[in-house]
Formats: structure tokens, C-alpha cells, sequence
């Protein structure tokens, strides 16, 4: 199932709900979706599209009038909790694997307002990597 909304620049995005037959586990999900910046130089293309379209904000310190902000909090919940693993929660929601530099993670550096910020997996929006059809053609 999935429903595709517009943003106010006129960016279309899509949410998509997709029910599984078998269970799949949590190194299973890190396949198929990723919240984290990809290598740059082992994938350059797929690199260019999460640091241009799936980073949040920044908001938050870097930028209070952002429009997710409420009462001085984002209401995306960014920045994100950095994890080793992906964890599957009671809820039902994955905690999606985000790296810190330290662990391994990469980060950007992005200019907000004039200004260089780094940016780490803390600010990415989760996305099918390009993983995902290889899974398809072997299932
Ligand atoms: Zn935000």
C-alpha cells in the first residue's frame, strides 16, 4: 500500500507500507533500508542522492525557525538516536541502524545559513538502498 504526497516545494514522496510473509530480522532490515550517509566512494551516485534529498533539516540548534519545530522541539523527533544495530521495537517500529563517526558512520559537511555544519547519520531519513532489487530477483 502506499500514498504519494507533495511537499510545498511541489517534491513528491511516497509512504509506503509493505506487508511481509516471513518475519525478517534485524540485519535483514539493514538490506533493504538504510538511515545512514553511504560511502562515498563505494557508492558515489546513491551518496549524492541521500546528502541532497534524505537528510532532515538540520533543525533544531542549527535552525529553530525550521518548519518541523514546535515548542523548541522538532516534531520529526531529528536528531535521531545514534545505534550500532537496527532493533526491533515493541511498537513495531525498527530503530534503524545509525552509526556514529566513531563506530564507523560517515558524515557530511553542509552549509546552513552560511554556515559549515557536519552532519551525521543522526539526520537521515530512512531509504531503500539500492540493495533492495537484488533482494527482489533472488525472491
Ligand atoms: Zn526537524
Amino acid at each position: 500500500m502506499y500514498s504519494i504526497e507533495w511537499q510545498k516545494r511541489g517534491l513528491p514522496h511516497a509512504h509506503i507500507l509493505v506487508w511481509l510473509i516471513n518475519k525478517i530480522t534485524p540485519d535483514q532490515i539493514d538490506q533493504i533500508i538504510s538511515a545512514e550517509i553511504p560511502d562515498k566512494h563505494i557508492d558515489p551516485n546513491l551518496f549524492d542522492v541521500v546528502t541532497k534529498n534524505m537528510i532532515h533539516g538540520p533543525c533544531g540548534a542549527f535552525n529553530n525557525n525550521s518548519s518541523c519545530m514546535s515548542d523548541g522541539k522538532c516534531t520529526k523527533r531529528y536528531p535521531r538516536k545514534l545505534v550500532s544495530d537496527t532493533i526491533t521495537g515493541n511498537d513495531g517500529y525498527p530503530l534503524y541502524r545509525r552509526r556514529s563517526v566513531e563506530d564507523g558512520g560517515k558524515s557530511v559537511v553542509l552549509k546552513v545559513r552560511n554556515i559549515d555544519i557536519e552532519v551525521d547519520n543522526r539526520w537521515i531519513v530512512p531509504y531503500f538502498t539500492t540493495a533492495f532489487k537484488d533482494l527482489q530477483s533472488t525472491h
